[in-house]
């Protein structure tokens, strides 16, 4: 058993480090945190870092999928702000992962090449008002007429719309009782006639904008449909597919960055402040706590490098993966929370990054996929008899 890491990732991250300190200063992040606002240029730059190419195939201008290097830039870039992770996520996963594994050779061609270039954002369109974890029952309808294919329905929480060109949208193409049956993937321009998105307001995770998106007879190309023909009412299963597994690795590793980033902070203020002439970090309880959070973040780190590795070695990781969303997702929200306790009134206060962390890290156990859900997952992947 080898625990080292290879060349590749630690020059990735060097790479990732060395452009967040010249690009990203911390007051760039809060700002954006602020004023819920981000400059999709930023896309651009991280295609010229070559991170957008990790999950395209080499055929279409990218390096060929390269699930560790896409959790390491996640990581990398949620230590710094969970927006420029985010956007990152919205161009490689939601939409290069998804395209390079469902799409139609017409729409690998089409699309590919331009997400490799940072030219390219998706978001994400699967819940909606009346639907949650229980995505099989999405009321969005898509009706097919020739080679069009006409939408009317009501998306919730689409994370990054305002800045994205398409959603990646589940939409019901047939009957309702049909279920898992009957549901298909469509591509919808953001800029499309009858598409309109009015931004939600979060607590955390900001800087991109979750939305809702009102759809009123949007007319769609039949080639829009993820996988085209083969795919139409089948959607169900290429949302379940391969792509999922890497899927529920963004989480992890969107919190592991913000926990690291909340740990350096604490660790670094524990020595600067002083009470009862001296510094805290010399108190017991302060030194358990940092103890506790550095142990908890190594944990982490291990449940989500083993899932990773699975899933970018090939192997079945249905049960890693859900492990790793659980046990991450919960045990970084107790880390920062714990580390904004070590900062006393000062991680509650704007001017410092730990009430950003934790407002950010508060939704890491609700998406996607929630903490309960995963464990239903787990539970049943495992085979526990239900009676
Ligand atoms: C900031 C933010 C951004 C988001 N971005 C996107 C996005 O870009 N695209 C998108 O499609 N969605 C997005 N979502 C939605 C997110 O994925 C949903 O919140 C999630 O799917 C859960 O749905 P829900 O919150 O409606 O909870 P519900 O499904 O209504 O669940 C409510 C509670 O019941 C529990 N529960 C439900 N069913 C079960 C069950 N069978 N067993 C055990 N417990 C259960 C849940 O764990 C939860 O505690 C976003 C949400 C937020 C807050």
């Amino acid at each position: 058993m080898d625990f080292s890491e290879n060349e590749d990732t630690g020059a990735l991250r060097d790479l990732l480090r060395r452009f967040i300190e010249r690009e990203v200063p911390p007051e760039l992040a809060a700002r954006w945190d602020r004023e819920d606002n981000f400059p999709r240029e930023m896309i651009k730059r991280l295609a010229e870092l070559g991170v957008c190419g990790l999950t395209v195939p080499e055929e279409f201008g990218g390096m060929g999928r390269d699930v560790f290097g896409m959790i390491t830039t996640i990581v990398e870039l949620a230590r710094c702000s969970s927006a420029l992770a985010g956007i990152y996520i919205q161009n490689a996963c939601y939409g290069s992962l998804n395209i390079a594994e469902s799409g139609t050779d017409e729409q690998k061609q089409r699309l590919l090449p331009g997400l490799a270039a940072g030219d390219i954002i998706f978001a994400y369109g699967l819940s909606e008002p009346d639907v949650g974890a229980d995505l099989a029952s999405v009321k969005t309808r898509a009706e097919r007429r020739g080679d069009k294919v006409i939408i009317n329905g009501y998306k919730r929480w689409c994370s990054g719309a305002g800045i994205a060109d398409y959603i990646y949208m589940l939409v019901r193409s047939g009957e309702a009782d049909a279920r898992y049956k009957n549901l298909s993937l469509v591509l919808v321009p953001t800029n499309a006639k009858g598409v309109t998105i009015q931004a939600l307001g979060t607590m955390g995770s900001r800087g991109i904008p979750t939305n809702d998106v009102i759809l009123e007879d949007v007319e769609v190309p039949f080639a829009n449909v993820i996988g085209g023909e083969e795919r139409w009412n089948r959607g169900w299963s290429l949302l379940v597919g391969p792509t999922l597994e890497a899927e529920k690795l963004e989480t992890p590793a969107l919190a592991l960055g913000i926990a690291e980033a909340a740990v350096a902070e604490a660790w670094e203020y524990s020595q600067q402040r002083k009470q009862f002439g001296g510094r805290i970090c010399a108190i017991q309880s302060i030194r358990h706590m940092l103890a506790d959070v550095q142990t908890k973040l190594a944990s982490c780190r291990l449940m989500l490098s083993h899932a990773t590795w699975k899933v970018h070695t090939g192997q079945p990781s249905a049960v890693e993966t859900s492990m790793a969303k659980l046990f991450v997702a919960d045990t970084t929200r107790e880390i920062v929370l714990t580390c904004q306790q070590i900062m006393g009134a000062y991680g509650y206060a704007h001017g410092f990054a730990m009430e950003r962390y934790v407002r950010d890290i508060l939704v890491m156990p609700i998406w996607g996929g929630s903490s309960a859900i995963q464990k239903n997952n787990i539970a049943n992947l495992m085979r526990l008899p239900r009676e």
